[in-house]
């Protein structure tokens, strides 16, 4: 399995034609974000599935002027997949770096996406990097690399309460400065609906009570709840002409549960809500 990795280049437009990532502040994590940036700390950012951590790192990214590289952690990747590896090419064997290195080297905010997902060597191979060292050693080429003054560590990890979430070790959350990502109240969700999608006020309200209501919904044993990501692309759906009933059913109610009695009960509930 190959390790997906993106590579979001700072805009270089000139500022008023630039149009900023949207991102609803919550609380006060973008301040505690342009502090932990200032001091070199690395953060985590923990938090259910959708609730905007990936959103957040690229509009701090955008605000600070840095470039993002993201790693989406899967259970294979590793510290090669990060740090870089030797590739063959024609006759000759050439070292290539990883994510991790470019971000070092060029100053980038590095964002690992389920840092827990991840094989333990790579929490081993970010050590040197979430400490005063500020430095990486790269045993292949047997060379450190120093950390450029701009680099960023940014993680993120979901906790997950059910089983199957992996865990992330007391000794490695240490390392970090840690903000919690929850689903947004019912005010703040409703406005991140409408400014994402264009959605109509009373259907953005609908939807974000219909969330409310399964989130709360505890006895159904979800794995995981209803995201603002899903009511994002019910709304996507809804706005583009889908019906409401049917959008719901097929962007909120579906991605949840397998289930065929849950599925009944839960559609039955937002045909009466939406
Ligand atoms: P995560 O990384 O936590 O899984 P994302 O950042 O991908 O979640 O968020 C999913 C979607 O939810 C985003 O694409 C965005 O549309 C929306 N979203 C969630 N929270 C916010 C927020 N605070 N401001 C703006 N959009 C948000």
């Amino acid at each position: 399995m190959t390790t997906e990795i993106s590579h979001i280049v700072k805009s270089e437009e000139p500022a008023r034609y630039h149009k900023p990532p949207f991102y609803k502040p919550i609380h006060r994590e973008v301040e505690v974000f342009e502090h932990a940036y200032k001091n070199k700390l690395p953060i985590l950012l923990k938090g259910p599935t959708g609730t905007g951590k990936t959103r957040f790192v690229e509009f701090m990214a955008d605000k600070l002027n840095q470039n993002v590289i993201t790693v989406s952690c899967h259970e294979e990747t590793s510290s090669t997949d990060l740090i870089g590896r030797y590739i063959i090419k024609g006759a000759e064997t050439i070292w290539v770096d990883g994510p991790l290195t470019n971000a070092i080297k060029e100053g980038a905010i590095l964002y690992l996406d389920e840092i827990a997902e991840a094989r333990p060597d790579v929490v081993v191979a970010i050590h040197s990097l979430t400490d005063h060292r500020k430095e990486l050693y790269i045993d292949k080429l047997g060379v450190t690399v120093k950390a450029h003054p701009d680099f960023m560590l940014v993680a993120s990890f979901n906790p997950g309460y059910q089983k199957g979430f992996k865990e992330l070790k007391p000794s490695t959350r240490q390392r970090f400065v840690a903000i919690s990502f929850q689903y947004p109240s019912e005010k703040d969700e409703t406005e991140i609906l409408m400014a994402e999608t264009g959605l109509a006020q009373d259907t953005a309200k609908k939807l974000v009570n219909i969330a409310n209501k399964i989130r709360n919904l505890t006895e159904l044993g979800l794995t995981e709840t209803v995201s603002t990501r899903l009511l994002v692309d019910a709304a996507l759906l809804i706005n583009s002409g889908l019906p409401k009933r049917l959008s719901v059913k097929v962007a909120i109610v579906a991605p949840l549960t397998d289930d065929l009695e849950i599925t009944q009960a839960l559609t039955d509930l937002c045909d009466l809500m939406i």
